[in-house]
Formats: C-alpha cells, sequence, structure tokens
C-alpha cells in the first residue's frame, strides 16, 4: 500500500491556473498527495530566455498561484535548474512515483519534455502528459492530402468541422499536500523584476497578473466589448479587445474556457465568429511553429533569404524608443514600452515600418518584442513577424506598405492614441495629429510644439522608403 501514498508531482509551466488544468486534476482524482511544481529551467534551453517584461508577469503570477494552491492545500515547490535534475532530486527527496503535466508546444520544450518522458518511463515511474494548452492539438488538424496548413482560411474551416473544444474542468475541490513540507526556493531570490530602474511600475496602471484576473477580464469582455468587436477592434484607442494575450501565454487561463464564455451569448453572430476567429489565428501560429519548428529564426518562405537588409543602429535605437516622427509608430512603441502591450493594429503599423520603411529584418523586431511584451509568444509573435514581412505561411504582400499616416487617420481619427502615449503632440489640431511634419507653422506653435525639438521629424520619408522597399523586394523577384 505504500506505493498507493506515493505522491504525484504537477509540473507547472505555461499553465500557471488550477481552473481546467487537466494534470492537476487528474492528479487530485487519484487521492493521493500533490507536489505542484514549478522549475525556473536555465534561459539557455526550450525557447530561449524569457523576455524581461513576461519575466515581471511571471513573478507576480506564481505569486498568485501559489496563493491558490496554499488555498486548496498543496503549496506550491520552486525549483530552478535544468528539469531532467530537478525533477530526479525531488523524485528522490520525496518517493514520488508519478509524475504530471500539460504538454508545451514549442518545439524545444516538447523535445526536453519527451527526452525527461522516456527517461521516467524507463526508471519504471509513470509520467503522463495532458492537452489543453491550445483548443486542438496542432497535430490533429490536416489538409485532404493529411498535410499542415499554409492557409489560414481552410485551417479555420477544419477547425469550425473538428466539433467544441473539450468542456473545461472545473478546479478541484481541494488538495492533499505531503506529509512533510518539502523546501522551495524563494520566488524573490529568482530576481525576476526589474529593480534599479523598476522600469515595470506603469504596468500595474493596467495589469493584474494572475488567474482570478484572467477571469475577471474575459467576464468584462463577455459581458460588454464583445458587442461590436468586428467593428472596434482595430481602434487602439478603444477598450475594444479582450486583453487576454499575456494571461493566454502563461497559461493562466486556457483557450477553452474562453471558447465555452463566449457560448450562446447574444452578441450579434459576426461578432462572436469573429472573436473566435482570432482565437483561431492563435491556433494556427501554433501550428506553423509545430510543423516549422525553425519558424522564430529563418523565413518560412526562402526567397526572403536574399532580401537585402540593412544594418541602421540609430534607426532601430529610435524605432524602439518610439522617436521616429510617424505618431502611430511613436504612440505604439510607446505602449509597448509602458506597458508591455500593444494593440494589435498598431503591432501591425510599427512591424512593417520597421521591416519595410527601414528595411530592418523582422528578426531584430520580433526580438525586441519577444523583450517587451508581457504576452511574448514564440509561436503568435514569430508567425505575426513572418505575416507583416510577407516572408510567412499566408501572409500580407510585401508589396502591400501600410503608410503610417493614412493608418493613423483611420484607425485614430481624432488622435485619442496617439495623445494618450506621445504627450508632446497632446494639444494638437486632429487635423495634424498623424502629420505634424506636414502642419503649419501655427498649428504647431499654438501646440507648443518645435519640430525637431521637442518631437522629431521623420527619420525616413514615407514616398522614398515605399519605393526603396518595393525596389528591393524586386530585385528578390528578379534576382
Ligand atoms: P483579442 O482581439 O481580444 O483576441 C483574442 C485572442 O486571440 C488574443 O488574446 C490572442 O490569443 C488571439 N489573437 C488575436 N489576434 C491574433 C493574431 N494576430 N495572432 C495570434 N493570435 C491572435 N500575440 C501574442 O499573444 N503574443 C505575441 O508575442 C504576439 N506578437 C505579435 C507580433 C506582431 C508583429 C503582431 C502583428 C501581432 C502579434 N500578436 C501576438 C498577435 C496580437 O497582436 C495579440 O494577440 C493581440 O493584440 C492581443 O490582444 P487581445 O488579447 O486584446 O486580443
Amino acid at each position: 500500500m505504500a506505493t498507493k501514498q506515493a505522491p504525484v508531482i504537477v509540473w507547472f509551466r505555461r499553465d500557471l491556473r488550477i481552473d481546467d488544468n487537466a494534470a492537476l486534476s487528474a492528479a487530485a482524482q487519484t487521492g493521493r498527495p500533490i507536489l505542484p511544481l514549478y522549475i525556473l529551467e536555465p534561459a539557455s534551453v526550450g525557447t530561449g530566455p524569457l523576455g524581461a517584461a513576461q519575466r515581471w508577469w511571471l513573478r507576480h503570477s506564481l505569486a498568485a498561484l501559489a496563493g491558490r494552491l496554499a488555498d486548496l492545500g498543496a503549496p506550491l515547490t520552486l525549483r530552478s535548474g535544468p528539469a531532467d535534475v530537478v525533477l530526479d532530486t525531488l523524485i528522490a527527496e520525496t518517493g514520488a512515483d508519478t509524475i504530471q503535466w500539460n504538454r508545451r508546444h514549442d518545439p524545444p520544450g516538447m523535445t526536453i519534455d519527451r527526452a525527461i518522458k522516456a527517461a521516467l518511463k524507463a526508471r519504471g515511474l509513470t509520467a503522463t502528459s495532458f492537452a489543453g494548452q491550445l483548443l486542438h492539438d496542432p497535430t490533429r488538424l490536416l489538409t485532404g492530402e493529411k498535410k499542415p496548413f499554409r492557409v489560414y482560411t481552410p485551417f479555420w474551416k477544419a477547425l469550425e468541422r473538428s466539433g467544441e473544444p473539450h468542456e473545461p474542468i472545473e478546479p478541484p475541490a481541494g488538495l492533499i499536500a505531503l506529509p512533510e513540507a518539502v523546501a522551495s526556493e524563494r520566488l524573490d531570490d529568482w530576481h525576476l523584476t526589474p529593480e534599479k530602474p523598476d522600469w515595470a511600475t506603469p504596468f500595474r496602471e493596467i495589469w493584474t497578473p494572475g488567474e482570478a484576473a484572467a477571469r475577471a477580464h474575459l467576464e468584462t469582455f463577455v459581458d460588454g466589448a464583445i458587442d461590436g468587436y468586428g467593428a472596434d477592434r482595430d481602434r487602439p484607442a478603444l477598450d475594444a479587445t479582450s486583453m487576454l494575450s499575456p494571461y493566454l501565454a502563461l497559461g493562466e487561463i486556457s483557450p477553452a474556457r474562453i471558447w465555452h464564455a463566449t457560448r450562446g451569448l447574444d452578441a450579434p453572430t459576426g461578432d462572436l465568429v469573429h472573436f473566435r476567429k482570432e482565437l483561431a489565428w492563435r491556433e494556427f501560429c501554433y501550428h506553423l511553429h509545430f510543423h516549422f519548428p525553425a519558424l522564430p529564426e529563418k523565413n518560412w518562405n526562402d526567397k526572403f533569404d536574399a532580401f537585402p537588409w540593412q544594418e541602421r543602429e540609430e534607426a532601430f535605437m529610435l524605432w524602439t524608443r518610439g522617436l521616429t516622427g510617424y505618431p502611430i509608430v511613436d504612440a505604439g512603441m510607446r505602449q509597448l514600452w509602458r506597458h508591455g502591450w500593444m494593440h494589435n493594429r498598431v503591432r501591425m503599423i510599427t512591424a512593417s515600418f520597421l521591416i519595410k520603411h527601414l528595411m530592418i529584418d523582422w528578426r531584430r523586431g520580433e526580438k525586441w518584442f519577444r523583450d517587451t511584451l508581457v504576452d511574448a509568444d514564440a509561436a503568435s509573435n514569430a508567425a505575426n513577424w513572418q505575416w507583416v514581412a510577407g516572408s510567412g505561411a499566408d501572409a500580407s504582400p510585401f508589396f502591400r506598405i501600410f503608410n503610417p499616416i493614412l493608418q493613423g487617420e483611420k484607425f485614430d481619427p481624432d488622435g485619442t492614441y496617439v495623445r494618450r502615449f506621445v504627450p508632446e503632440l497632446e494639444t494638437l489640431d486632429a487635423a495634424w495629429i498623424h502629420k505634424p511634419f506636414a502642419a503649419p507653422e501655427a498649428a504647431l506653435k499654438a501646440a507648443g510644439i518645435d519640430l525637431g525639438e521637442t518631437y522629431p521629424k521623420p527619420i525616413v520619408d514615407h514616398g522614398r522608403a515605399r519605393e526603396r522597399a518595393l525596389a528591393a523586394y524586386k530585385s528578390l523577384k528578379t534576382g
């Protein structure tokens, strides 16, 4: 009978929740003691180091998870080091014979997990993995020819046809702790948050990491903004999207929970479907990453390998700081700095500006976003950067070059979004808010703007940059 009481280790990764957590619920059902575990793996393994903004999020998310697990009766143990070594140590310390986790889907993480599972099984231990991070397993949906999808619309249709995702699992009512406490590292000793300076302070203006806040965001969204989502989701000044991405990125909420919360809503059908289609974009990105593991590093379309990217350090630095002289680009980059997040429409505009106006390799932008986004996600980030660059699957064609002035005028017509993040332009007349460089001297003076001093002049001319980008693209086609 002794083995019956051997503890079960539940290894948390990007699933920092107790709700709809298949590994945790299955462990609870065994009726055995449970050791919830989070391992801070070395930065060099898996998809690489967590970005600085996401480390901040992780710190607070782990604290929230620890609180919920303590309430359920089994405290969270924190350990750092290579996962196989940590697991071996804990198995030796506690006599655990079963290790459970929810699958991760990034190819490097999957390689680690496969090796660990095989090694544990070879020792006669039970290692079980569960689904739940996606609506559907990325291996499941394939074309009629049993090939991965390369185009989003047929992927979406296949997803729709494949039936409803699993019913979310309610959290366990309680957990049994190990009879003796297990030593845990201290969260504060991991130094996940910035200290000097603490640039993350403004994150708190809009974010509360953790599962409870994720559910609150979901409720607010389905009770309100989902009505009108289709029309308003491109307007960065409005609170028109769910803002669930950082919670999804570290698994504080499951996509199935979100999907089911939108069931039976009386939101206009178009809005509902539109929202679900965005969730399906996330799935599509994972599908692409799974079938093309090099997505964050290599052009999906290798024709782009010959693209004449430019090394423009100064321009790159100005882009990162939101000092390009194009207000919508600068507002987006400053929103990213301030809140670790940027509105989707503006992500497209800023990415396009880096790639096409500055001709800087999309991989530099992808890395910058990975470091600064609280929702950084290997699949979604890489797939979207490649989408903007034109090098990705089902991508926007390279020759479609966003005009940052027209994009600003269309999606932020009165400049509310720009004024929020670029205070130098706060009182500029709406007629010039997206092109202060074209404003009459009197309008600038009335708004207290000294172009080139208080706000930069454009670092590139839109028309010339466009021609240069198109010529580079043409050389690719003919070269
Ligand atoms: P909502 O509009 O409420 O959408 C709901 C959910 O659908 C999102 O939370 C997200 O999980 C998913 N979703 C929506 N749009 C997309 C999309 N285009 N691609 C994939 N999933 C989507 N998203 C990330 O989660 N992590 C990233 O690292 C990331 N990097 C991006 C980089 C670029 C250059 C671009 C153009 C987009 C990127 N996105 C990324 C996608 C998108 O911008 C964000 O998911 C979205 O802005 C999150 O806001 P929301 O939760 O309010 O979205």
